[in-house]
């Protein structure tokens, strides 16, 4: 007889560069407005705020290097990430021991349906409609922190068609790596599997069926991203 009423969905998975095991994904956090020049271009004072996050579906990873042009949209936006991926957690983690959590680090892509993002924020609605829905956050492999180190600085970049869009450095996020990490765990159970998104760098605008997005982040390598 079997355990589950109905069959089970896949784990939702992450690649890991250079090996053969897979990374299975528990929760994704994203943070809102993490770079400042990004805050000031959406309208934000960057200075005032304490951080936010709202939640992807792991089912919205996709590593297949394409990206259907979603539904109900006609304004859909590249958004460049470092996504942070945990081994571990806990409640409360102190922000010196924070780091100790990580697994490693990957590039992803937030894509967002900005044009409903922008009527749930206007009508005070939640934004699951512009951020998690199907194929949301394209993904590259993981790189384990034995590889790549913690990742503090470097460039992040994204082209389209070949042209430079996106451009900062990971040392301009408001909150780090290990802040964003201790301060969700103030507010949920921090758990192996659970991956962070940490924002994106100004220039974020929107894409159409063929372009091509290119995201690099200094030290961990590149995602290509066809709009499909
Ligand atoms: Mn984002």
């Amino acid at each position: 007889m079997s355990a589950y009423a109905i069959p089970p969905a896949p784990q939702a998975t992450l690649p890991v560069r250079r090996s053969e095991a897979l990374f299975p994904v528990r929760r994704i956090y994203c943070i809102g407005r993490n770079y400042a020049d990004h805050a000031i271009e959406m309208g934000h004072d960057p200075d005032r705020e304490a951080p936010f996050f709202f939640q992807k579906n792991p089912q919205n990873i996709d590593p297949t290097g394409e990206f259907p042009y979603p539904p109900e949209t006609s304004d859909v936006h590249f958004e460049v990430e470092l996504v942070v991926a945990l081994k571990s957690g806990g409640k409360n983690v102190a922000l010196q021991s924070a780091l100790d959590h990580v697994f490693g680090y990957a590039l992803g892509l937030d894509m967002t349906r900005r044009d409903l993002q922008a009527e749930a924020k206007t009508s005070g609605r939640p934004w699951e409609v512009g951020k998690a829905f199907e194929r949301s956050a394209p993904m590259a492999a993981l790189v384990p922190v034995a590889d790549c180190g913690h990742l503090d600085h470097g460039a992040i970049t994204l082209h389209v068609n070949g042209a430079l869009r996106q451009s900062g450095d990971l040392n301009q996020m408001i909150w780090k790596v290990p802040e964003m990490i201790a301060y969700l765990s103030r507010f949920y159970d921090i758990e192996a599997g659970d991956v962070i998104m940490s924002g994106t760098p100004a220039g974020v605008g929107a894409v159409q069926r063929g372009d091509v997005m290119l995201g690099r982040i200094e030290g961990l390598g590149s995602l290509e991203v066809t709009v499909v």
